[in-house]
């Protein structure tokens, strides 16, 4: 069928989470925004998720039922029940796959040894799902580890089905999970024939099998969430050990950068917002959330003081030791910060007792919060990514579009999306370091401060800048686009 301009691609998204319904981080946001983007543009796009229990009722009862199969899937020949029900927003169709025995607990991920069944059942039952409902994508877009046997099966026992005529594309967003588990305990679950379990498939060593390795074999194109990420990974630090095998496959691998849904983070129609604001009233405006936000965090209310945030997972990848180190030479002279974020139990107690140390200056917010994560990027400064590895990283595109200063280090989409500010010219969207080092971050923060204290024209022209960057899908859409179009052409 032909739309809009002649496009008019089908697109099966498959992966584990998805905004609304679950996410535990930046793949629920882009499975949520891209296909949005896509049909924006004039493609047909199915997301195809697991029904966990964990999805509210209230998407539940939206849901149709569209019917149900058994599929074959153990080695030893086990069937299991899939079911699908469906629902419609904004253009894109949701098709959710049941089994009760898969999606009934877990909040989605439970752990390795059971997430292991659950993603080979699921992956599996994506395609045959597409067999079921009669309808034949262009292109079967797979995301992470939990959707990279999907290329497989379509390779192998799907070949000669209807589904079978698409082409595959897998992304990587993170490839720290990678699905790895033992040999028999793969072979058992995904069904596969014996003879993919050989190095440049499925085995990792003579005793693992690794779900994503075999994937990215089989998918026609490999794409990660920023090109530096994309590079990065084909090296010993950042390839997590499949650093060899994604350079032996880098004629297929390249990165597309990831966008942010302007609609969900609009600052000037931000209900979230005590003051909400747009370019022409940010310098004033965002005085007053920051005001809200220290009342609400019960920090000395003083709209001028320099206030750092950091919004984020507490784990290992995304720079914290770094803070740690430097903390209290961060806040020594009278500089705020407020962290939002769970995870590491030993950076939720780091940052707990920093509070502690500097009451009325620091609050350490150990909780998921939607709505305080609003107020912090608009009330804030200044926001800190230093990650060890970013593949792309959404919360310096979000804190740039509400006109809060990144501070990021330079690695993958954080590379890619924060031009350095220079003093000489006065260009640039944030404040950047190069080598994983607590000095150099540091170093950043204080020639940040230093800006805003002292040279406030050119603070305020960083802000203005970052508020008009295109932080949207629209490019990178449209470079998904040309990708798909390629492979249609194969
Ligand atoms: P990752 O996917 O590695 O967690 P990203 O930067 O790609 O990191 O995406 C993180 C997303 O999760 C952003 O939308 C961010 O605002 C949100 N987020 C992270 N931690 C919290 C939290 N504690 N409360 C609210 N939102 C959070």
């Amino acid at each position: 069928m032909e739309m809009n301009g002649g496009n008019g691609t089908r697109v099966a998204f498959v992966g584990s989470e998805c905004y609304p319904f679950v996410k535990t981080g930046g793949l629920g946001d882009v499975m949520y925004a891209l296909p949005r983007a896509l049909v924006r543009e004039g493609s047909e796009v199915r997301v195809i998720l697991p029904l966990y229990a964990c999805i509210s009722q209230k998407y539940k009862d939206q849901m149709t039922w569209k019917g149900s199969f058994m599929m074959d899937l153990t080695r030893d020949g086990g069937r299991f029940f899939v079911g699908i029900m469906e629902l419609t927003m904004n253009g894109v169709i949701y098709d959710f796959i049941e089994n009760r025995e898969f999606f009934d607990w877990g909040n989605p991920y439970t752990g390795l040894w059971e997430d292991i069944p659950k993603y080979c059942f699921f992956s599996k039952a994506a395609l045959a799902a597409l067999n079921y409902l009669d309808w034949v994508p262009d292109i079967v877009h797979c995301h992470d580890w939990q959707a990279a046997l999907t290329p497989v099966y379509l390779r192998t026992q799907f070949a000669p089905t209807p589904v079978g005529s698409a082409r595959s594309v897998l992304t990587i967003h993170n490839l720290r999970f990678q699905g790895i588990c033992g040999i028999e305990h793969l072979k058992h679950w995904s069904g596969l024939p014996a003879e993919l379990f050989n190095y440049d498939v499925f085995l990792n060593g003579d005793h693992e099998a690794n779900m994503f390795k075999g994937g990215l074999t089989y998918a026609d194109r490999v794409t990660t969430v920023s090109e530096t990420y994309a590079g990065e990974i084909q090296t010993d630090f950042y390839g997590e050990g499949l650093n060899s095998h994604l350079s032996y496959h880098r004629a297929k691998l390249s990165g597309i950068v990831n966008g942010i849904d302007v609609e969900q983070w609009n600052s000037s129609a931000d209900s979230m917002l005590p003051a909400p604001y747009g370019r022409e009233d940010v310098l004033a405006r965002k005085a007053e959330n920051k005001l809200a936000l220290q009342r609400r965090l019960g920090l000395q209310e003083d709209p001028g003081r320099f206030m750092v945030g950091l919004i984020s997972r507490l784990t290992d990848q995304k720079g914290l030791d770094l803070v740690n180190a430097v903390f209290d030479r961060i806040v020594e002279d009278g500089t705020q910060a407020v962290v939002l974020g769970t995870g590491d139990p030993r950076y939720e107690g780091a940052f707990r007792r920093c509070e502690e140390a500097y009451r009325g200056q620091v609050s350490a917010c150990i909780m998921y919060d939607e709505s305080l994560s609003h107020l912090i990027y608009a009330g804030a400064d200044a926001l800190l990514v230093p990650s060890l590895f970013e593949p792309c990283g959404l919360t310096q595109l979000i804190a740039m579009r509400y006109g809060t200063v990144p501070i990021v280090r330079e690695t993958g989409g954080l590379k890619d999306t924060v031009a350095p500010f220079r003093p000489e010219s006065g260009d640039g969207n944030g404040f950047t370091f190069d080598h994983y080092r607590a000095d150099l971050l540091l170093d950043a923060v204080c020639r940040a401060r230093d800006v805003y204290y002292n040279r406030r024209d050119q603070w305020n022209g960083i802000i203005l800048r970052d508020m008009e960057k295109d932080v949207s899908w629209t490019h990178s859409a449209s470079q998904y686009l040309a990708l798909y179009q390629e492979l249609k052409a194969l």
